[in-house]
């Protein structure tokens, strides 16, 4: 009897979607850490488990998936994707600056505030030589247990235009096959590895309501009400961008489809990248909703997702523009549209160069204010509350991701809408 009524309860608790159940676990982790204060924090390690587990298949998938894409594309169109990728990325990230600017500048943050002493932790950020350098791993295997995502990428991709040459251009019927059974064993493999995404999101309800006990834990109450101007500009320059970016321009403008649906469709994605803080942890579940509920074809988002979990980071980008004008309120300067102008231009250099992982958007803000003349102690003083921030701006990250692959999917008839835009056959092939 105990034990069917036990069964019946698990029925019941697995029949509402995990969504929703992380969502509660958000709402509730997040009332914990507040109530309870900083014993919360015991809960990191639950909470740790779950990140974890997301990032030990964060680079098998990009090999997998990035290889089952090519599979699907001629070089030509590969070509033209990730063109079409690379100018939404720059344009949908300056943007981002630009509305972050508009609301900081409204909201005025930092006012009010005054700059109390604190330590900077100012990680040395690499330059520009050195991280295009760095796309070319030395060594493969290396890149790949370093978790270099961009490193993986690139080999994965030529080893992938290698495969579909061979498949293609040889007249030894043996190696034809070869070539073609690799495909079917990484298209397997891939299958497999969202199976996993799936059993880790059942782990996520604990593992959400633990990191979330521990964030507001540690941050207490008082650092909400202090820095509330600052997370309240953060949080309604997000929501602009979404809707009139995201939802708007990218989605209803260029694709003609259902903001609501899409905002359905990627939310798995977004409560994780909202929980743990990191575009490249949250890739696995970003790509399933893409393959899963946004239908888009992999040869599209196996490129653009994985590039824009490194390069595309409208929220972070967005992050240097209100720091910008709270760090200029904290010291009581003003910054010239020319200064704004400039922030625009760092601030998306500077996203591009963050790599998914959390809190490097606080890192590259030293980049900014080195650049406008602002004291650096500002970066140490929002590190309190930038497990806070770092949360919206990933979101911002992974929505504005998922917006440009199904944009640049639907221009080259690689979505299928329900709607018969994608007729199933394979893009680039005609
Ligand atoms: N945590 C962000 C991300 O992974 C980067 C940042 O700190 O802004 O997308």
């Amino acid at each position: 009897m105990g034990t069917s009524t036990s069964m019946n309860l698990w029925t019941q608790y697995r029949s509402i979607p995990i969504v929703y159940r992380i969502g509660a676990a958000f709402v509730l982790g997040s009332l914990v850490g507040l109530i309870v204060g900083e014993p919360a924090t015991v809960l990191q390690p639950l909470g740790d488990l779950f990140v974890q587990l997301l990032s030990m298949i964060v680079i098998p998938i990009v090999v997998f998936t990035l290889i089952m894409g090519i599979r699907q594309l001629d070089p030509t169109t590969l070509g033209k994707v990730g063109g079409q990728v690379v100018v939404l990325y720059a344009i949908t990230s300056s943007i981002a600056v630009f509305i972050g600017l508009t609301v900081a500048n409204v909201v005025n943050p930092g006012q009010g505030l005054t700059l109390t002493e604190a330590e900077v932790d100012t990680e040395a950020t690499p330059g520009i030589i050195e991280v295009l350098l760095g796309i070319v791993p030395e060594e493969p295997i290396g890149a790949m247990a370093e978790g270099d995502v961009l490193a993986t990428m690139f080999f994965a991709l030529v080893f992938g235009l290698a495969l579909a040459l061979l498949r293609d251009a040889t007249d030894d019927p043996q190696i034809r096959e070869g070539a073609e059974t690799i495909f079917n064993i990484m298209e397997t493999a891939s299958e497999a590895l969202f199976k996993i995404v799936w059993g880790i999101m059942e782990y996520g309800v604990i593992g959400v309501f633990a990191l979330m006990a521990a964030v507001f834990g540690e941050a207490g109450p008082d650092a909400l009400v202090s820095f509330g101007l600052l997370i309240g500009a953060m949080l309604v320059a997000c929501l602009i961008h979404i809707a009139i970016t995201h939802l708007g321009g990218l989605i209803m403008l260029l694709t003609q489809q259902s903001p609501i649906a899409f905002l359905v469709g990627s939310k798995e994605a977004l409560i994780t990248a909202l929980s743990i803080r990191s575009s490249a942890g949250t890739l696995p579940v970003t790509m399933s909703n893409a393959e899963d509920n946004l239908r888009i074809n992999e040869g599209v988002y196996g490129f653009s997702l994985p590039l824009g979990a490194t390069i595309n980071m409208d929220g972070t980008a967005m992050y240097q523009g209100v720091a910008a004008i709270f760090a200029a309120n904290l010291v009581g300067v003003s910054l010239s549209i020319t200064e704004q102008l400039m922030v625009v231009g760092i601030a998306v250099l500077a996203s591009i160069g963050s790599a998914g992982v959390p809190g490097t958007g606080l890192i590259m803000l030293t980049l900014v204010l080195t650049q406008l003349g602002l004291p650096l102690e500002v970066v140490g003083f929002v590190a309190g509350v930038d497990p806070i921030l770092d949360r919206l701006r990933t979101m911002v990250n992974i929505s504005g991701d998922l917006a440009v692959a199904t944009v640049v999917g639907h221009w080259n008839g690689a979505v299928d809408f329900g709607a018969g835009v994608w007729d199933g056959t394979e893009i680039g092939v005609p």
